[in-house]
């Protein structure tokens, strides 16, 4: 039993079976952090929206029965200064789908930061990131709707595994004695006072990860999958990413070569064949950039996906719309991409949409596409009724400035 965790009496627990099927009864129990700063404002209205979607598409035979689990500050005031309680870890872990909003994090608390911590206690090594532009939202692009892009993005290794020595220390001295006393390295332009850091791509990470990218395609009905990767110089992590992925796609999928000859190919009875591409990260950014619509699914290590989905967020309308989830494959936690802006927090006026999206992305991972469905198409009425929050005030005259609750509102109306 939980020390502060209410266990909904009515809410089934959602279960995997030992095929790796999720089993998502009709009254599941979902956990939920509302998060600290703006996740007070916005969490709320997700919920309300959620909720009143799924009333209206399932006329109460489907219901979410939600459980309150902490992290962050109200985790911290309740757990007696513990910001990071492991009952959450345990009832996130039992019940296997939760959504949060954003978390501080704690200064000189020994956390790099509450989320990064999350992911790594549970091992969710697959950070998805769908970007879609919708019609009407401020955007540097002049059609952000032809923007449609899912990016699975590592989270377990790369160069942010934090194997690093700063200039100068006794490790970093060490090391620079190893690498060229006995690694043979003789290209160190500068080998005095120099910070060191590793990057470590393995076999095993790389596999799972494309594994998840290429069984995800499949099921959405995806026109293709593109592994992003750095190889052309990193010949021995982001080069062999993209191998140990392509043999994936070939051992487990049964691939066959695509008639350019570089890219692989998965016959499909019902529709063409899903294409496994490669793309030299760098060239990722301009393509993306300039010709969003030859991608659908793209999958990359820990650093690439970082900047890749940053710069795609921004090119639909940034970060105040834009979800997320952390997965693997027993626990997918979804979250908005934004943090605390703790600024105007309690102000009711920060943008629940990021929020709302994670819970669609949620909603869709759970097979409720009714739902899922009917919560997008409002979201987009309303945005092209010019009915936004302040962040997304369009360059137009006519839109109108909502707080979060009467934005929440109308996207409930428009349902
Ligand atoms: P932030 O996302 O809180 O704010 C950056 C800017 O994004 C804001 O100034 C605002 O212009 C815009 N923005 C963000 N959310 C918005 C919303 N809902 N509506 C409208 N505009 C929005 O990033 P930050 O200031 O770098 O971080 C603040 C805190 O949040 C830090 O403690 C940080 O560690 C934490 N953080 C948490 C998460 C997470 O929980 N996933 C992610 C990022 C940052």
């Amino acid at each position: 039993s939980y020390q502060h965790i209410e266990i909904p009496p009515n809410g089934e627990q959602i279960s995997i079976d030992n095929k790796g099927v999720w089993r998502i009864p009709a009254q599941p129990i979902i956990a939920y952090i509302d998060g600290d700063g703006v996740g007070q404002d916005i969490s709320p209205c997700m919920r309300d929206v959620v909720n009143h979607a799924v009333q209206l598409c399932y006329q109460g035979v489907r219901q979410i029965h939600w459980m309150e689990v902490f992290n962050g500050e109200k985790a911290a005031q309740l757990y007696d200064g513990d910001w990071f309680p492991q009952e959450t870890i345990h009832a996130v872990r039992q019940f296997k789908i939760a959504i949060k909003g954003p978390l501080t994090t704690p200064i000189g608390g020994g956390f790099r930061s509450l989320n990064v911590a999350l992911r790594h206690e549970m091992d969710l090594f697959v950070n998805m990131r769908p970007i879609k532009g919708y019609c009407a939202l401020p955007s540097p692009l002049k059609k952000p709707e032809n923007t449609n892009i899912v990016v699975i993005r590592d989270s377990s290794e790369d160069v942010y595994s934090g194997i690093e020595w700063q200039a100068g220390s006794v490790e970093a001295e060490k090391m620079l004695d190893f690498l060229c006393q006995e690694m043979g390295v003789t290209r160190l332009r500068f080998d005095q006072q120099c910070g060191i850091g590793i990057k470590n791509i393995s076999k095993e990470g790389s596999e799972r990860l494309v594994r998840y990218a290429i069984a995800y395609a499949l099921e959405q009905n995806s026109d293709s999958v593109t592994v992003v990767h750095k190889g052309n110089v990193l010949k021995f992590t982001d080069g062999a990413f993209k191998r140990w992925g392509f043999a994936v796609a070939q051992t487990e999928f049964s691939a066959i070569p695509h008639s350019n000859g570089r890219w692989l190919e998965i016959p499909r009875t019902d529709r063409p064949p899903l294409i496994i591409k490669e793309v030299i990260a760098d060239n990722m950014l301009q393509q993306a950039l300039m010709d969003p619509e030859q991608f659908d699914v793209v999958v990359t290590t820990n650093q690439n996906g970082d900047y890749l989905a940053d710069m795609l967020t921004a090119q639909v309308g940034g970060i105040g719309i834009m979800p997320a989830a952390n997965l693997n494959n027993e626990v997918a936690f979804f979250e908005p991409t934004h943090g605390t802006f703790a600024r105007i927090a309690g102000q009711n006026s920060a943008n629940p949409t990021s929020s709302i999206l994670s819970a669609v992305m949620m909603l869709r991972f759970m097979n409720w596409h009714e739902a899922a469905n009917s919560i997008e198409q409002a979201l987009q009425h309303t945005f092209s009724a010019g009915e936004v929050t302040f962040d997304l005030q369009a360059e137009q005259q006519n839109s109108t400035i909502l707080s979060c609750s009467d934005f929440t509102q109308k996207i409930i109306e428009r349902l």
